[in-house]
């Protein structure tokens, strides 16, 4: 029976660390980190995400603002806002919650972020400063994916990795991490062939596809970890509904290693790492040592 990452208490624990590192900066260069985050429309679970991000960045010790937009603010304007935070010396760290109503460029809006601030780590310049090996502002969710890994294995070097989905927010960013840490890493998507083949030789899976307990036990190497990434409602059968992730859940946990849970694995993991991300950025432009990176 595989051992349950606790991403609950791994996020906690991430968020102590940040706590602690605002402190530092504080105390020892009087630097409050800031962060932004600009929602425009009505967005209920948007909405829920921003309320969490902003109760959880004051918990910490930063500064937040939220900047609520009406659905039909016009692109110009919403560019004017990221701007005017751009050349705001006190916030350091600017997020546009995704999606941005039809009318609005969601790529010209995160490209207009100065990639210094871009705690999302969805800018060109990020990406490129992450596959290359430069400091950078890494996505949140794939750095939350791989603290949980290496939480159950010391080292992740020369392990074979399988990272299921090739999105820009999840798969691609996990791959790299995973790449820096060693791994010898392959991306399955929709068009692999014998993906259960390709997954089985995984010492380490990362599922990150969007369709409902897809990895089955027969998938899964014996003693592997496994890292679901997936958050999917589905009917449950009292008529209302339940989130499953991207594995099935109780048939691998009894073939694997280690398995993250939905929820409590990766989902908390998200919002700890944007206020880690937050932090580096503020020590980065102020040009001080980050405990971070
Ligand atoms: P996406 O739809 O952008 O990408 C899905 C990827 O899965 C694609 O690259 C596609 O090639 C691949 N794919 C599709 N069908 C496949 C198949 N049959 N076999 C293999 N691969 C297939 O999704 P995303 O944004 O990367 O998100 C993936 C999942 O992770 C979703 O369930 C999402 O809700 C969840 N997610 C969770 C968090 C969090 O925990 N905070 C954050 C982001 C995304």
């Amino acid at each position: 029976e595989a051992k349950i990452i606790d991403g609950k208490q791994i996020a906690a624990s991430v968020r102590a660390d940040v706590a602690a590192e605002v402190a530092r900066l504080q105390k020892e260069h009087g630097l409050k980190p800031g962060l932004a985050v600009v929602l425009v429309g009505e967005d209920p679970a948007s909405k829920v995400y921003v309320a969490n991000k902003a109760k959880q960045t004051v918990e910490v010790g930063m500064n937040s603002w939220e900047h609520r937009l009406p659905a039909e603010t016009s692109e110009a304007d919403v560019l004017a806002v990221v701007d005017k935070l751009n050349n705001d010396p006190a916030c350091h760290g600017i997020l546009v919650q995704l999606p941005l109503p039809k009318h609005i460029n969601a790529e010209k809006v995160l490209n207009s972020i100065n990639p210094d601030k871009d705690v999302d780590g969805f800018h060109p310049v990020n990406v490129g400063r992450l596959w290359v090996g430069e400091r950078a502002l890494v996505p949140c969710t794939p750095t939350g994916s791989v603290i949980l890994a290496k939480s159950v294995l010391p080292s992740l070097s020369g392990l074979d990795a399988v990272v299921i989905g090739r999105s820009n927010i999840v798969g691609k960013p996990v791959a790299a991490l995973l790449l820096r840490e060693n791994c010898s890493v392959t991306i399955a998507h929709s068009r692999t062939k014998n993906i259960e083949d390709v997954v089985k030789r995984a010492d380490l899976v990362v599922a990150a596809v969007g369709i409902p307990e897809m990895v089955k036990a027969s998938w899964i190497k014996p003693g592997a970890t496994i890292i679901d990434v997936g958050i999917n409602r589905v009917p449950s059968e009292n008529g209302k509904t339940k989130l499953v992730g991207d594995v099935a859940y109780e048939e691998c946990a009894k073939v694997a290693g280690a398995i993250t849970p939905v929820p409590g694995g990766v989902g908390p993991m998200t919002i700890a790492c944007l206020l880690r991300n937050a932090a580096q950025a503020a020590a980065m432009i102020a040009g001080v040592k980050s405990a971070f990176a």
